[in-house]
C-alpha cells in the first residue's frame, strides 16, 4: 500500500471536526471508528486528482476545480480515496485523521454508519480492467488492514468492514449497491475481502520467510517454516517427540487461524 497525507483542510466537515461542530463530532473523535464502509465512486473516473487535491505526493493536478477539497464540494467527507497517480501507480490518500467523522453512506431506517464508521472510495474505471481491479482490490484489503490494526478492529466482527450496500441493509446507510456490482464483475465478495483483510493482517504479524528459532531437517523445511509463518507451532525442537498436550494447542492455533473446525 502506498499512503500519502492530504488533509482536506478547505472541505466543510474536515473543519467541523476540527471546530468540534456537536456531539457527534466529538463522539467519534472521542471512541474512534467502529467500523469501515467500503465504496467506489461508480463514476468511470480512476484518477485521484478528480476528488483529491492538491498536488502533493504525484497525484497530479486537477484543471476543473472540482475536487472535494472546497467548501463547495458541500457535506461530504470521505476518510479516503483509492485510485491513481499521475504516473498511472495506485494509491491511497488519507485526507483525514480516522478518529475524524465523515459523511459518506447516508442515513437508513435505523441510523447512519457515518457516526461510528470510517468511510472510503475505491475510484473506478469503469468497471473494464480485470488488471486495475485487481490493483485497487489489493490496495483496499491492505488499507483496511492497516486501519484495522491502528484502530484495534476486528475485521470479521459483525458490521465492521461493510460495502455501502451492506451498510444500507443494515438500515444504517442510503440504498447504494456500491461496490458489489464492480466486485461482482470480477468475482469478489464482502466476505471474501473480510477474510483478505483478516490474512493480510495475520500475514503482517510474522513476515513469511522470517526463520523458525530452530532449523529442521532439510526434507521437513516448508511445512516447518508455514506452521512458524501461521503461528501453528513456536519453530523450536524440531526432532523432539510430540505430546498429546502440545497435538490439542496444535489443533487450538489451527482452529484460532481459520482452518479448522467452528
Ligand atoms: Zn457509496
Amino acid at each position: 500500500m502506498k499512503l500519502i497525507q492530504v488533509p482536506f483542510t478547505n472541505n466543510i466537515i474536515f473543519q467541523r471536526n476540527v471546530n468540534k461542530a456537536d456531539n457527534r463530532y466529538t463522539t467519534f473523535q472521542n471512541r474512534g471508528p467502529q467500523g469501515i464502509v467500503v465504496h467506489d465512486t461508480s463514476a468511470g473516473n480512476p484518477t485521484l486528482r478528480r476528488y483529491v487535491q492538491p498536488n502533493v505526493g504525484g497525484i497530479g493536478v486537477n484543471t476543473n476545480n472540482n475536487h472535494w477539497n472546497r467548501p463547495e464540494a458541500g457535506e461530504v467527507l470521505l476518510h479516503a480515496w483509492i485510485g491513481t497517480l499521475q504516473n498511472g501507480d495506485i494509491a491511497t490518500a488519507q485526507c483525514c485523521p480516522w478518529n475524524y467523522r465523515g459523511i459518506h453512506c447516508g442515513t437508513g431506517s435505523r441510523g447512519t454508519f457515518n457516526d461510528s464508521h470510517i468511510g472510503f472510495e475505491i475510484c473506478d474505471d469503469g468497471f473494464s480492467s480485470r488488471d486495475y481491479f485487481s490493483k485497487v482490490y489489493k490496495e483496499a484489503v491492505e488499507l483496511c488492514a492497516h486501519i484495522c490494526r491502528e484502530c484495534k478492529l476486528n475485521p470479521m466482527g459483525d458490521g465492521v468492514i461493510v460495502s455501502h450496500r451492506e451498510a444500507g441493509q443494515r438500515g444504517m446507510g442510503s440504498n447504494s449497491s456500491d461496490p458489489h456490482v464492480w466486485f461482482d464483475k470480477f468475482g469478489k465478495t464482502m466476505d471474501m475481502f473480510r477474510q483478505d483483510v483478516r490474512d493480510t493482517m495475520n500475514a503482517a504479524v510474522t513476515p513469511p520467510g522470517n526463520p523458525p528459532p530452530d532449523a529442521s531437517s532439510e526434507w521437513a523445511r516448508e511445512a516447518w517454516q508455514w506452521a512458524f509463518d501461521n503461528k501453528l507451532m513456536d519453530g523450536t525442537n524440531p526432532t523432539q517427540p510430540f505430546l498429546r498436550e502440545q497435538m490439542a494447542q496444535v489443533l487450538l492455533n489451527l482452529n484460532r487461524q481459520g482452518f479448522i473446525g467452528k
